[in-house]
């Protein structure tokens, strides 16, 4: 290792370590520092998305799913199966091994850029000086030093000072991955993202699962009509969602946590095995920046950066979780990368506009850009085209016909301004639509846009042919 770099990383989740590969690729000299351990105390490279967000939820989403699917929807392709059973502890031996895959090829990819990985926990003490402390010990170990520093520091789950984690009773998100068997009655603090995704995984395993959320909206950011199906089939699922439920504090006993909660001021308790607490998530910055390295932090906490990532501090950026914008792990990667080619090049390029969301429940949702209610809040003028799931050949032969695909174009000049899906494969489909976006494209560019047949994509075409009333497989 080297003392002397022209960028350092401090964070390896997405954000990080996607900056330190494009810093190295455009020749930079890279080291990139990363204090997450694994349980032998060994580096584990990729963040909260590889060790315990992305990656873990979705191994899990998938197992359930697959659970739920051969236990439900298997008899209606014809396919009987007798005895169906889980064995949560291989379930999560398979969760494990993909997430030691995925860290290690981390690993492997750093090592192949020469990026110089540094397992320590890192504090910008003054541009361009980062000092390096022991993981464990918290003992210095020394300081390296750069032309450029990126900080990538990421979040940590909310904890609410009513309801504090205790041991496997109250848990956070990265908890909620590791239950090692499938609770009875489970209680879920927030609607949100990872709240549902959660609720969902144990709610197909059988749990008898309660999500309490504070607001009366459901999926306030999402459109309202995908908002609507979403609650109406997680209802069917066996999902208990309350609306305007805000807890105000737990009691843990022997036998479980008893929740209490307000409802319209009224006092409201509910008794469960394990209450997951997902309210969000907060900028990571303890201890990272040093009294007078001139970096700041808004009023929320995180690190405050124009619109090029860059801080007050000299040849100093921040990207993904630790800074404004949609905590999500593709955001982060796309910073980093645009912020590696300002730092070697002087440009790079960032469009938040096109920032895709996805909710991996099922069915999926996905939506990227603007909601019709965004549009006239703003003083604009849309129309949208809508195309159901159910009358798409390809979700008839899946069974899998719940949802739509929404086209939200501009009432004047016909561009594409937001995409939003609820139905299978949403998470993919939305790619098609990014695309678009990205590319400025009208609502007639996708009209006559080929699509192969049967596909769930031909929904999409549907949808953008249904901005203009002519849609073919639907009475417009
Ligand atoms: P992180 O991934 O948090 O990485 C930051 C890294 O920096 C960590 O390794 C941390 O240990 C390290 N670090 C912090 N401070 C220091 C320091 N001072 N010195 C050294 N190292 C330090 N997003 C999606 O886009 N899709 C999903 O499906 C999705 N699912 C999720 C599911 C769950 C359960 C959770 C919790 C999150 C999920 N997310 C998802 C969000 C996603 O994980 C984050 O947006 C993403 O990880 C942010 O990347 P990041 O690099 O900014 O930070
Ligand atoms: P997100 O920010 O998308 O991760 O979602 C977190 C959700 O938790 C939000 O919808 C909040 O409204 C919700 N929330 C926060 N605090 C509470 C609380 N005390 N009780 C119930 N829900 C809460």
């Amino acid at each position: 290792m080297s003392d002397r770099y022209d960028v350092i990383v401090i964070g390896a989740g997405p954000a990080g370590y996607v900056a330190a590969i494009r810093c190295a690729q455009l020749g930079l000299k890279t080291a990139c520092v990363d204090r997450w351990s694994d349980v032998k105390g060994k580096a584990a490279l990729g963040g909260t998305c590889l060790n315990v967000g992305c990656i873990p939820s979705k191994a899990l989403l998938d197992s359930s799913e697959k659970f739920h699917e051969v236990s439900h929807t298997y008899k209606l392709h014809g396919i009987n199966v007798e005895n169906v059973s889980m064995d949560v502890a291989a379930m999560m031996k398979r969760k494990s091994k993909i997430v030691t895959m995925l860290t290690r090829g981390i690993a492997s990819l750093l090592k192949a850029n020469k990026i110089d990985s540094v397992h320590a926990h890192g504090k910008l003490v003054s541009p361009g000086t980062v000092e390096l402390y022991d993981v464990e010990t918290n003992e210095k170990q020394g300081e390296i030093t750069a032309g450029s520093v990126i900080l990538a520091s990421g979040s940590t789950p909310i904890e609410l000072s009513s309801i504090p984690f205790h041991g496997d009773r109250i848990v956070d998100s990265a908890g909620a991955l590791s239950f090692e068997e499938v609770p009875a009655r489970l209680g879920v603090v927030g609607a949100g993202v990872i709240g549902l995704e959660l609720g969902s995984v144990w709610n197909r395993l059988g749990a008898e699962v309660t999500v309490l959320e504070a607001l009366y909206d459901f999926l306030p950011t999402a459109d309202e009509e995908v908002a609507k199906e979403a609650a109406k089939q997680f209802s069917k699922q066996g999902l208990n969602i309350q609306l305007g439920a805000r807890v105000e504090s737990a009691q843990v006993s022997e036998n479980g946590v008893e929740v209490t909660y307000t409802v319209d001021g009224e006092e409201a308790r509910l008794a469960v095995d394990r209450l997951i607490v997902c309210v969000g998530r907060r900028p990571c910055t303890d201890n990272l920046l040093g009294e007078s390295c001139g970096v700041e932090l808004d009023e929320r906490g995180f690190i405050k950066v124009d619109d090029n990532c860059l801080t007050g501090a000299a040849n100093t950026y921040a990207i993904g979780d630790c800074v404004r914008g949609p905590m999500l792990a593709h955001k982060g990667s796309e910073e980093g990368v645009a912020v590696a080619e300002r730092i070697a090049n002087g440009t790079g390029h960032m469009n938040y506009e096109t920032v895709p969301w996805a909710i991996y429940t099922h069915p999926e949702i996905a939506w990227v850009g603007q909601t019709e209610k965004d549009v006239s809040a703003a003083g604009g003028k849309c129309k949208s085209g809508k195309f159901p799931f159910a009358a798409t050949g390809r979700a008839k032969a899946m069974e899998d016909t719940v949802g739509f695909v929404k086209v939200v174009a501009d009432a004047e000049t016909d561009r594409i301004i937001g995409v939003h899906i609820i139905g299978p494969h949403a998470s993919e489909l939305i790619a098609e639509a990014v695309v678009a976006m990205e590319y400025y494209a009208s609502s007639e560019d996708l009209a006559r846009t080929i699509h192969a047949h049967p596909t769930l994509s031909e929904a999409v075409h549907e949808a953008a042919l249904s901005v203009d009333g002519r849609g073919i497989h639907r009475v417009n």
